[in-house]
């Protein structure tokens, strides 16, 4: 491969997908490749938040049954055009909540020790809300977490072994719950092995799809997988704080919901305002309260251009400008220390890469300072995700060039060695 940067605005005439970059706000001179922590604004989703504002304006109360996107049906609407993305039936989706609440409320609906299975299997690499949620809610069923969840051990601090996880199946394991792809490296899980392994030994599984929805096609009620939950501001661009999502397989459709609200109703009976519950006979029973309808409407817009592109484009793409990365790293910068953390192989690549260096934190400030946004991982990761919709060959090659100056100059030690607030 050639390092210069005619390869790269090569790769980009070529790219199938090089149009939709126009469609999102990218600020002057900035390269921007955190879209695995926000991704950014699109003028469709904007547009959507108009529309459903709009509503608000003009139909006041009865926006909940009228105008072009009715609220008491926005959350199935979602789901609907969400279960593409993860190989979901409609029924089985649901757009609501948020990753940590979905996650509560299907632990609480899922997690039922007995006998002797009374223990949850998780990992020690997950990222740290999903571990305090499943803590708790080993709490709230009076069992104690330090000996009630298991956390499988990464062997090289970033990524984790299938053996290893199903070695950890074990006849006291209730539940698992693991990330579809992790935080830090970004590998991605054999989730229908695992899920196989599991459901061989009676055991419920979970995925948290967070770093996996929007970057990888998934296949889940082909894998039998029981459930998942996922937020949607990251590959999903639906905005800060945008409605999250949950999976529900079909065959639990009669399993009550945990933790109940009104939204958990059947549609057809919810404003009889009975007293006892009747669920909805669809993932929407897992619902609770009414729906953040201004924070779910971006994705009206970012889910309708993620499908008119496919999933599996956007994979496709993704890896190609992901191995371009690590392709210059290897070849621009082989004696600057960078360690490259990632997957290299494409089966279990995700959306981004992961570079390790001791000096990560300022020299992700020296790159900020000049208009490359990255993210700092505790304790020494640089984040680096070029995303397939907005995000140019000729920019990773921009960056790569930026980063060995910085390197080669050493402009990163005028900086302190640590993280802001917000990394
Ligand atoms: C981003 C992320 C979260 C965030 O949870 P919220 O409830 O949306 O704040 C949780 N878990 C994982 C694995 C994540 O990547």
């Amino acid at each position: 491969m050639k390092t210069d940067i005619s390869e790269a605005r090569r790769l980009d005439n070529q790219d199938p997908l090089s149009k939709y970059r126009q469609e999102f706000y990218i600020t002057r001179d900035q390269i921007y490749l955190d879209g695995n922590s926000l991704g950014l604004l699109s003028t469709r989703a904007e547009a959507a938040i108009h529309n459903l504002l709009g509503s608000w304006k003009q139909h006041g109360i009865n926006g909940w049954t009228e105008g072009e996107h009715p609220w008491f049906y926005l959350s199935e609407k979602l789901g609907a055009m969400t279960a593409p993305l993860i190989g979901a039936r409609t029924e089985e989706v649901i757009i609501t909540g948020s990753t940590t609440t979905n996650l509560h409320q299907l632990t609480a609906s899922f997690f039922q020790p007995e006998g002797k299975r009374t223990k949850i299997l998780a990992d020690e690499l997950n990222f740290p809300s999903d571990i305090y949620a499943l803590q708790s809610q080993l709490q709230l069923k009076g069992l104690d977490p330090t000996d009630h969840l298991v956390q499988v051990q990464s062997t090289d601090g970033n990524t984790l072994q299938t053996s290893a996880i199903i070695d950890a199946m074990s006849e006291e394991i209730a539940l698992i719950i693991l990330p579809g792809g992790l935080y830090r490296s970004g590998q991605i899980l054999d989730m229908e092995k695992i899920t196989k392994e599991a459901h061989q030994r009676d055991i419920l599984i979970g995925f948290d799809l967070c770093h996996s929805i929007g970057a990888i096609p998934h296949q889940l009620s082909d894998w039998g997988v029981d459930f998942a939950v996922w937020c949607t501001y990251k590959h999903l661009n639906g905005g800060p704080g945008s409605v999250g999502g949950l999976y529900v397989n079909k065959k639990h459709f009669n399993r009550k919901p945990g933790l109940a609200g009104w939204f958990s109703s059947d549609k057809a009976k919810q404003f009889d305002m009975e007293h006892s519950l009747s669920p909805a006979n669809n993932a929407g029973a897992y619902q609770i309260g009414t729906p953040h309808v201004l924070s779910a409407a971006p994705l009206l817009g970012s889910l309708e251009m993620i499908s008119e592109v496919g999933i599996e484009a956007i994979r496709e793409k993704s890896l190609q400008l992901t191995a371009y990365l690590m392709e210059l790293i290897d070849k621009e910068l082989p004696e600057y220390g960078f360690t490259i953390a990632s997957p290299r192989s494409d089966s279990i690549r995700g959306g981004h890469v992961y570079l390790e260096h001791k000096e990560a934190a300022r020299i992700c400030k020296a790159l900020k300072a000049n208009g490359v946004i990255p993210d700092f991982r505790k304790p020494n990761g640089i984040r680096l995700a070029p995303v397939a919709l907005y995000n140019t060959y000729t920019e990773v090659w921009q960056m790569v060039q930026l980063l060995q100056s910085i390197m080669k100059e050493e402009s990163y030690k005028v900086y302190e060695n640590k993280r802001g607030v917000i990394a």
